[in-house]
């Protein structure tokens, strides 16, 4: 296969057991984010595929090559880390060039491949500048820069904008997106920030625990969760419990609910647990008498694109959010009966 595989990878420190048994395929030139809460085996599984940690069982394989005991600096594989190691003794062109010291190029030729890196990162003309005159994004920038000098087969960044303020941090994440396409370079990256994962990745690999918990693209995660860690840690989902009538219907309270597909391991006529996100609400007032949750609303936040609405059902909290236009003919009202858009709700596995 062209691009990495990895599988079976476990990873122990003495009892811990910080990668699971971990099995992927990232296609040649993809942007693949592996997302997941403090401690859940992120680093440690790249730092296994950038070979700084030694796999404890499994195997990693690039385009074919098992990799697993060639040496980090055999791999070819570019690396950006949040702690940036710059060298602040020399100014940009000297870190973004550094690499080319070990290659037979005369100074013209690398001259013109710095500033041909620069440009890429959009800082021409920031030769000279020494390292710490530059802002936290200026010397992300240089970082990718100097990685990108060594033309490398994969491209590894580990929460590479997590020290930068919010604003930045997302003109940042779009343009390393843009980057990305342009040069289509096999890239692997590393957060636990959802929202960065969900703007950056053409895959994101959701991980707790040391295990995969689901793959897929953004959008898929988003509407199809498989499981409750993966519903709660990507955007904001009522969990709501429901019984299964068939494997396309379910029941919720007094209304039927239509759903793509039943998961596998569940059977009919079982309690199940149904993930509706908060956007996939239906909301009418409670005078109407048509089915559905009996909510009371115990808070309302307008946010100007959204309105989000709270409601107590039966002591438990449901989330819904609909659009200001919607929402502002019903305002007046206290009690409603919640329902779902067709199609929008998942059952979930566990
Ligand atoms: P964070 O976002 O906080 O960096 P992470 O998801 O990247 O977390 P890892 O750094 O991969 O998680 O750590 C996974 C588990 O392995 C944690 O429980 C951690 O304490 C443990 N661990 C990581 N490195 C070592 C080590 N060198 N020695 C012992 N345990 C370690």
């Amino acid at each position: 296969m062209q691009g990495l595989e990895i599988s079976n990878l476990t990873k122990r420190f003495g009892e811990a057991l910080a990668v699971s048994d971990v099995s992927l395929k990232i296609e040649q030139g993809s942007f693949v984010c592996f997302l997941g809460p403090s401690g859940c085996g992120k680093t440690t599984l790249m730092r296994i595929v950038a070979g700084l940690e030694q796999a404890t069982e499994g195997k990693v394989l690039f385009d074919g090559r098992d990799m697993t005991r060639v040496p980090t600096h055999e791999r070819n594989f570019g690396m950006v880390f949040q702690a940036l190691a710059l060298f602040p003794h020399l100014n940009v062109a000297d870190n973004v060039g550094y690499s080319f010291r070990f290659r037979a190029m005369d100074k013209k030729q690398r001259d013109e491949r710095v500033a041909e890196l620069l440009k890429l990162v959009d800082l021409p003309d920031m030769q000279t500048r020494r390292v710490d005159q530059l802002s936290g994004g200026q010397r992300q920038r240089v970082a990718i820069a100097r990685a990108l000098a060594q033309e490398p087969l994969l491209f590894l960044m580990d929460e590479p904008l997590s020290a930068l303020d919010a604003k930045l941090r997302d003109h940042m994440q779009v343009e390393l997106r843009q980057l990305q396409r342009k040069l289509k370079i096999t890239t692997i990256f590393v957060t636990h920030d959802q929202r960065e994962a969900m703007t950056i990745a053409d895959k994101i690999v959701v991980m707790a625990h040391g295990k995969v918990q689901q793959v897929g693209s953004p959008v898929d995660i988003y509407r199809r969760p498989v499981n409750r860690f993966v519903a709660d840690f990507i955007g904001q989902s009522n969990l709501l419990e429901v019984q299964l009538l068939s494997r396309t219907q379910v029941q919720l309270s007094d209304l039927t609910v239509e759903v793509e597909t039943v998961p596998a391991g569940l059977k009919i006529g079982q309690t199940a647990t149904l993930c509706v996100r908060p956007e996939s609400t239906v909301l009418t007032p409670a005078s109407r008498g048509t089915p559905g949750l009996l909510g009371k609303v115990t808070f309302v936040r307008d946010l100007g694109s959204t309105v989000e609405i709270f409601l107590n059902v039966a002591g438990r909290e449901v989330l819904a959010s609909l659009p200001p236009a919607t929402w502002a003919p019903m305002a007046q009202e206290s009690e409603f009966r919640i329902s779902v858009a067709p199609d929008s709700a998942t059952v979930l596995e566990d």
